[in-house]
């Protein structure tokens, strides 16, 4: 088939909530992928931070391969003998007591606001049906009713309610608007240490130790998304131990596979998720054996290709080097790790487009940002090779 045939299938049989750019991969090896023309292109997008270890990892293909041979799904009916072995690996190398495994962020997310609320009825005491989570504005955290019901962005929710009440937002990086919205019936703080999707926006520093200890004063739990932050994408394991904080609850998932399959999960202390009960939630996927051996091969791989250190270290001589990129285009860049925002005084999408001629795929987010984020196994003479394109197409060429 011809990349147009594949392109006109997609527009014709498939619902148009995403606006993809007209490249149409077929392969995929570590940082690179390749067209059914078989150009080559070098991923700076890593689907939104899923492919840290790179596409189709073969520490983690051979978990795929030699556990789908085995046995893919018990249902939780049963018992299998990966997800205690998952439970053990993220008590390792997180310090959580528990875990409770789903398959999208999106769910890991809802999973944490009904563990919150669990939390905020049977220990805190706030009458029922009268809890109140906090969040932040621009945040992005999924795309389910509950979690569109507290974003700040119109398109998410236009046409889509009614919408569920119990969340209150407050402006990201406004610690004294945290306090002065907590009342009694607040079970959570829901925040992304560094919101992604709104264009990798960090904190002032201080905001979330600050968030931390407003929250332990007021019995308030501390949620953090690190969905998209998390498993090394921004130089640590986590991004909120850039302020040596401990949150309650954390959600992860996208890298937690490595792009290999939707896996996510909630890790919480057993004050929370212990209150759990058989029947109070559940999911036919989540937690069956294949995801499992898929994120404990991909957590093995973060922690043995120290990739949260490459990103500390390779993120910030990325950063440096768009950073001497001089263009009238460039309003400002900023980033954390190999997660690089670069944002432009005009519609970033006509740009990702004149990359993607160049052999970088990247995207734009709220408009006239690009972010950057390639796998975390990048080398450095591929940061040079990448730098050297952005420079010819933000620096000087005229992409109209
Ligand atoms: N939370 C954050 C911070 C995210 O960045 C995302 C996805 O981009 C999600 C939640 C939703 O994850 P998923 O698309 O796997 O449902």
């Amino acid at each position: 088939m011809l990349t147009t045939n594949y392109i006109e299938l997609e527009e014709e049989y498939g619902a148009h909530n995403y606006d993809p750019l007209d490249v149409v991969l077929e392969r995929g090896e570590g940082v690179w992928v390749y067209d059914t023309e078989g150009k080559r292109y070098l991923d700076c997008l890593s689907a939104y931070s899923a492919l840290n270890q790179g596409h189709c990892h073969p520490k983690i293909l051979n978990a795929t391969v030699e556990q789908a041979w085995k046995l893919t799904l018990t249902s939780r009916a049963f018992r299998n003998t990966q997800l205690p072995q998952l439970y053990e690996d993220l008590h390792r190398l997180t310090g959580f007591d528990m875990a409770l495994p789903m398959n999208s962020g999106t769910e890991a997310v809802e999973t944490a606001i009904k563990a919150a609320r669990k939390w905020g009825a049977v220990v805190k005491g706030i009458p029922e049906n009268h809890a109140e989570i906090i969040v932040c504005s621009n945040n992005f955290h999924g795309r389910t009713i509950a979690v569109v019901s507290f974003s700040s962005e119109e398109q998410y929710r236009q046409d889509f309610g009614p919408f569920m009440p119990g969340f209150k937002t407050i402006p990201f990086g406004d610690s004294a608007a945290l306090r002065a919205a907590i009342t009694t019936n607040t079970c959570a703080f829901l925040v992304e240490p560094i919101q992604g999707e709104a264009g990798i926006l960090i904190p002032p520093a201080g905001f979330l130790a600050e968030c931390a200890a407003i929250c332990r004063e007021n019995n308030v739990l501390l949620m953090c998304d690190e969905i998209q932050s998390g498993l090394g994408r921004t130089g640590k394991m986590f991004a909120f131990e850039h302020e040596g904080i401990r949150p309650d609850v954390v959600t992860i998932g996208k890298a937690l596979s490595g792009g290999f399959y939707p896996v996510s999960a909630v890790l919480a202390s057993r004050d929370v998720l212990g209150l759990f009960q058989p029947g109070d939630h559940g999911s036919t996927f989540g937690g069956n054996p294949l995801a499992c051996a898929i994120a404990r091969a991909a957590l093995s791989v973060i922690v043995e290709e120290r990739l949260a250190e490459r990103s500390a270290e390779l993120g910030p001589f990325f950063l440096a080097e768009i950073e001497k990129i001089k263009s009238p285009m460039i309003r400002g860049v900023r980033g954390r790790g190999l997660w690089i925002a670069l944002e432009l005084n005009e519609p970033a999408r006509p740009y990702c487009v004149a990359l993607m001629k160049e052999g970088i795929l990247c995207k734009e987010t709220h408009g006239n940002i690009i972010r950057l984020a390639p796998p975390l196994t990048i080398t450095h003479d591929e940061i040079l090779w990448a730098v050297e394109r952005i420079r010819r197409v933000v620096g000087t060429a005229d992409i109209r």
